[in-house]
């Protein structure tokens, strides 16, 4: 059968891959131990879903405005305030059906073929094949583990160009769950402002899941906030993926090109979700800084026990809910049946010989390392460990 070529121009995300193999065995009886998939195991707050019950008994259903409803839109910048400190007008806002719509809503709206898109390494899976498929071209810049995989001024300062139209970044950074500071983001800054021509997408969407203490967003900066796109929603800190909800705050002219292309590919997001989003955007934030307290407790229990494992290295995750250690000492080895060549073997071998599902770090830009999330039960990570050591302990 004859399909597009666009569709070669990109690729499955590894992650949602892994978590279909884990499946497939799941269903032949195996029990597979799933940390391969982004996504928190807890419910979504009481009060949210009171919210989105109450939506639907006052007859939300209609179509509703592209860009979202506009209680939504000062909602978002009550957040905004209140979180950050930044100021933001309605006419800032755009809601999507995920912040992985709004990401491809920023991005094809600010790049134009063969415009360069700098991204450091490692990075979200997602971010290169958006770029791709809006026919930019990738530049990704490596990082190193000594700064926990976060860009220096001078690495930021060789990669942008004249060429170059955006770069994307995340903090809390999903895979490696670095976290920068103000004074990090500062000395960014101070290379972005020799390049007037550069947006700055910045990806906030694990601002709660953070163990560091405050989120600083790069937006802060006044000089810089006209071409900073910052991305959110709702799908990590309030643990929602399934609503569908993400926020984009920019520039009013990013926002209306964002609207434009919302307006043909899916119209304004779901109007129950709308309606939730904005009790969680304004309402109580305890429910999210216990899911913290959790994530904390896993993470200290995780790295426990991956001081142990002989050869792993890696950088304490200051955010989001994964590690990231690298696996490359394992290359070469084999448990006699399988020889481990790269991440993506480990990957395969963790999944076939100890079930538990993990993600290659070569989708994230960074092929030496693998991510293990812990965002599943503390008994469900104890076990998944358990099995990994065993496995790892075959391969000489
Ligand atoms: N950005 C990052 C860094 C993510 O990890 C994810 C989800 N895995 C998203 C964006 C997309 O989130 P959403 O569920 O809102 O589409």
């Amino acid at each position: 059968m004859q399909l597009s070529t666009r569709l070669q121009l990109f690729n499955e995300p590894e992650t949602l891959k892994m978590a279909k193999l884990g499946r497939e065995l799941r269903a032949k009886g195996i029990d597979v131990i799933d940390l391969s998939l982004g996504e928190p195991d807890f419910d979504t707050p009481q009060h949210i879903k009171d919210a989105a019950k109450k939506a639907i008994d006052d007859n939300y259903s209609h179509y509703t405005p592209v860009a979202g409803y506009p209680d939504l839109r000062e909602a978002v910048c009550v957040k905004l305030k209140r979180d950050n400190g930044l100021d933001y007008k309605p006419e800032n806002i755009i809601v999507s059906t995920g912040a992985k719509q709004s990401l491809a809503n920023a991005v094809w709206a600010v790049v134009s073929k063969g415009d360069e898109v700098v991204i450091p390494t490692p990075y979200w899976v997602t971010y290169s094949e958006i770029v791709k498929l809006g026919e930019g071209v990738v530049k990704l810049v490596s990082t190193s583990i000594e700064n926990k995989y976060k860009i220096t001024p001078a690495e930021l300062e060789e990669a942008l160009t004249d060429k170059t139209r955006l770069f994307m970044f995340s903090s809390p950074c999903n895979p490696s769950g670095s976290v920068y500071s103000k004074q990090e983001l500062e000395a960014l800054a101070v290379v972005f402002r020799k390049y007037p021509n550069v947006y700055i997408l910045s990806d906030e969407i694990y601002e709660y899941i953070n163990f560091v203490g405050k989120h600083e967003s790069i937006a802060q900066f006044d000089d810089l906030k006209d071409r900073v796109i910052i991305i959110n929603g709702l799908s990590k800190g309030f643990a929602m993926t399934g609503y569908r909800l993400g926020i984009v705050a920019a520039h009013p002219d990013v926002v209306k090109a964002c609207e434009k292309l919302q307006g043909q590919l899916t119209s304004g997001t779901n109007s129950i979700t709308q309606r939730a989003a904005i009790v969680a955007f304004t309402g109580d934030l305890r429910p999210s800084q216990e899911m913290n307290k959790e994530f904390e407790r896993r993470k200290k229990r995780v790295l426990e026990i991956m001081n142990g494992i002989e050869g792993f290295k890696f950088a304490e995750p200051d955010g989001a809910f994964y590690v990231f250690p690298t696996v490359s000492q394992y290359f070469g080895k084999t448990d006699g049946e399988e020889v481990i060549k790269d991440a993506d073997d480990l990957c395969m071998y963790l999944l076939n010989k100890a079930h538990v599902s993990t993600v290659t770090g070569r989708a994230f830009g960074e092929p030496t390392a693998i991510r293990i999330s812990f965002a599943n039960s503390m008994e469900k990570i104890e076990e998944a460990w358990k099995r990994i050591i065993a496995a790892l302990a075959k391969l000489k």
